[in-house]
């Protein structure tokens, strides 16, 4: 490989790293991370963790893996090691993570106060008992745990620890971060109440930790390198701030093999690039390494290869940890070590990955519509589908959907032409990216805009607002009908099913008003958000800027409540209280007058008026599908079309990752066989037993 358009002063980031008994091929490192999917979908995880280490990372490791049956965290999907029968799926797992080169490591957790065991209906065992700490509220409480207590807990590490050897696993983690794993609890003072020698003072706190890597050093013989995934600051006065976690490395600096730096909540440590920016992480890392004399990985959603560069040659870290950045481009080493830069595709921060997990379905990726099927419908998020029989597709509307859609058939090698109707490339992408936080989403249209280009076989016309008179006379052999969908300028979503009485007296604007540079600059405006994901607040935000005094009324019991799944709620509210939004939950319009709005409770019924000077809709979006019905209604068979398909928000609007998915699978499905009423992916079953 011919690496001479890789500046120099790179190279840095592919000098083998020695990891105690084990040597890292280079300084990418994939940072555990959840991807919705764990024990249920063991096969589907395997071959995404391979992508990883064909994608050229030196260490590749698994999501948090339950140890024992008396810990785990239902409804959310990881991984279980908790007997030998186990094992085969995690040596497969292994075997796929080294199979380019790279160290497979598997990440260990026993949850303590974060496991409701609502699966396993074990009593939960915590380092001081008291209510759950997760995201469910589950009303359950843990016992805290006795001397005896912690003797079986190491011996369960310890048979945790001997079946990942056996299953042929590299490294170890130790999970004590994101306050997930039972190392942080130990630590925190917030949840380590104890007054016996595991409790009180750092070093009496630090006993647990100290015990169970001794006890994995005697388990492995010396043979797997160890990690200590540690929190690098917790909230609160009783919290194990920074100051701590570095008395802690200095008192402890050649304990573990790496010190793997995360922080202290997942929320602060997985921000979206709304709230945090990339390296985000650096202050409270720096200075860190100089402590220790072994290795430092720590995160920071980096993408952009220069501050990797400079992380590592200032000294702050020895290897750049990476999830979100691993799940969006699975390549990232590999495209820098090649000199493609223009290839890399950029996590934009969105989180949707984090929402997979969260709402215990199989995680997706806005960038990378590969993640997770890579098994289940042989997607990789590198090379194409062969071409099938036919040769040319038309693909009309440019947005993320029909962008994912004429890179993948560009890929496959057909011919297409991509129409759109603006001058400009990216659909909603292309209008979102300008509002208040958002302008990381554009790279959705800049990685898609920038492969297409040099790509002969795609040909793209913009300022071409397609009729269905100019499909038909295209003379294309597929055409895919990607046109977006438009908020809607009414009440009607959830709760409103129907139109409510509104006087046409009243301004009333939408997200598409607002982000065509229309809408109010001033006075008080009523936001109606019956959406609950990111869009209203945006808006909100937007319109403060603006000079408006905002009402922002929700029928949900807090403000965007589904960002809950992309780690962003706390933020949200935070960020409306900041700039003075005034929140009104469990309330909606049920009227609108020409200066007012009758709002009604959403327990009670009571209403109460509000005046408003415009009232801003974000409730729902309508498809733009009428070209495709237009179509449809003619003899578009007669014209030599095989096929006309509606895809994207124009068949049914959801996230962008919902749309650059449906461009992706239209391109994959082409000219593949009808496979009738079977499952579109493969599954695994439950084994049977007696
Ligand atoms: P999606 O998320 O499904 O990609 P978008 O709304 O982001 O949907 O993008 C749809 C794109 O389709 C927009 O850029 C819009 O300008 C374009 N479009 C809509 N109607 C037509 C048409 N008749 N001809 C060409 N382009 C169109
Ligand atoms: Fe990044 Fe969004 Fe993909 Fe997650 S879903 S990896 S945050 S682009």
């Amino acid at each position: 490989m011919d690496f001479s358009t890789r500046p120099a002063r790179y190279d840095i980031l592919f000098e083998p790293v020695r990891i105690g008994p084990k040597v890292a091929k280079n300084r990418f490192y994939q940072v555990p991370h959840c991807n919705g999917g764990g024990y249920r979908d063991p096969s589907a995880v395997v071959e995404m963790r391979r992508t990883k280490a064909e994608g050229g990372w030196g260490v590749v490791f698994t999501e948090q893996t339950e140890i024992h049956h008396s810990s785990e965290i239902t409804p959310f999907i990881e991984q279980r090691l908790w007997d030998d029968r186990e094992v085969p799926a995690l040596a497969r797992m292994a075997e796929a993570m080294k199979s380019h080169g790279a160290l497979a490591g598997i990440q260990l957790a026993y949850s303590g106060i974060n496991g409701p065991n609502l699966y396993t209906r074990e009593v939960p065992l915590a380092v001081t008992g008291g209510p759950i700490l997760t995201f469910t509220s589950d009303p359950v409480q843990a016992r805290t745990i006795d001397r005896e207590d912690i003797r079986n807990i190491r011996r369960w590490f310890r048979n945790a620890i001997r079946r990942a050897q056996t299953a042929g696993f590299d490294m170890l983690c130790l999970y004590g971060a994101h306050g997930f794993g039972i190392f942080q609890h130990f630590l925190s003072r917030a949840t380590n109440q104890r007054s016996d020698e595991y409790g009180g003072s750092l070093e009496n706190r630090s006993r647990f930790v100290r015990e169970v890597v001794a006890d994995a050093r005697e388990e492995t013989k010396g043979e797997m390198a160890i990690s200590l995934r540690l929190s690098l600051h917790e909230e609160g006065t009783l919290g194990f701030s920074n100051a701590e976690a570095r008395d802690f490395i200095a008192m402890n600096s050649d304990l573990p093999d790496l010190w793997d730096l995360a922080h202290g909540t997942w929320e602060n440590c997985s921000g979206t690039s709304r709230f945090v920016p990339e390296a985000a992480q650096e202050d409270l890392v720096r200075g860190i390494r100089e402590l220790t004399s072994k290795p430092v990985v720590g995160v920071g959603r980096f993408t952009s290869v220069d501050e990797m560069v400079r992380q590592v040659k200032e000294g702050i870290l020895d290897f750049i940890g990476a999830a979100r950045p691993s799940i969006a481009d699975p390549f990232l080493p590999k495209k820098i070590e090649e000199g493609r830069f223009d290839d890399i595709r950029e996590c934009i921060g969105c989180n949707i990955c984090v929402s997979g997990d969260m709402t215990g379905a199989i995680s997706r990726c806005t960038q990378n519509t590969a993640f997770m099927e890579e098994w289940r419908k042989g997607w990789h998020p590198e090379r194409p589908r062969a071409k099938g029989p036919s040769d040319s597709v038309l693909i009309v509307g440019a947005g993320p959907t029909g962008l994912e859609a004429a890179l993948q058939l560009g890929k496959r090698g057909y011919r297409v032409a991509l129409a759109e109707a603006t001058t400009t490339l990216g659909g909603r992408v292309a209008r979102e990216r300008g509002l208040p936080g958002l302008s990381a989403w554009g790279r959705v249209a800049d990685y898609r805009t920038g492969q297409i280009a040099p790509m002969p076989n795609v040909e793209v016309y913009l300022d071409s607002r397609m009729t269905a008179e100019d499909v038909l006379e295209m003379g294309f052999e597929h055409v895919a009908i990607a046109t977006g969908a438009t908020w809607r300028r009414d009440a009607v979503a959830r709760l409103h099913l129907a139109p409510i009485p509104t006087d046409p007296a009243m301004p009333l604007f939408t997200p598409d008003d607002l982000m065509a540079g229309d809408g109010p600059t001033g006075g008080q405006v009523m936001l109606y958000d019956d959406d609950h994901y990111y869009m209203g607040s945006v808006i909100a935000e937007a319109l403060v800027a603006r000079g408006c005094q905002v009402d922002f009324v929700t029928p949900a019991t807090k403000v965007a409540e589904w960002t809950e799944h992309t780690l962003e709620q706390a933020a949200i509210m935070r960020r409306l209280l900041s700039l003075d939004v005034n929140v009104i939950p469990c309330k909606a319009p049920e009227a609108i007058g020409d200066s007012e709005v009758t709002l009604g409770c959403t327990w009670t019924g009571a209403q109460c008026t509000m005046r408003a000077d415009a009232v801003v809709m974000v409730t729902s979006r309508s498809p733009n599908d009428a070209l495709y019905h237009e179509l449809n209604a003619r003899e578009w068979q007669g014209a030599g079309i095989l096929s006309l398909r509606l895809i994207g928000d124009a068949a049914a609007p959801g996230p962008i990752a919902w749309a650059t998915y449906a461009g992706r699978r239209y391109a994959e499905e082409l000219d593949t066989p009808d496979i009738g009423d079977a499952l579109p992916f493969r599954r695994e079953l439950a084994e049977l037993l007696p």
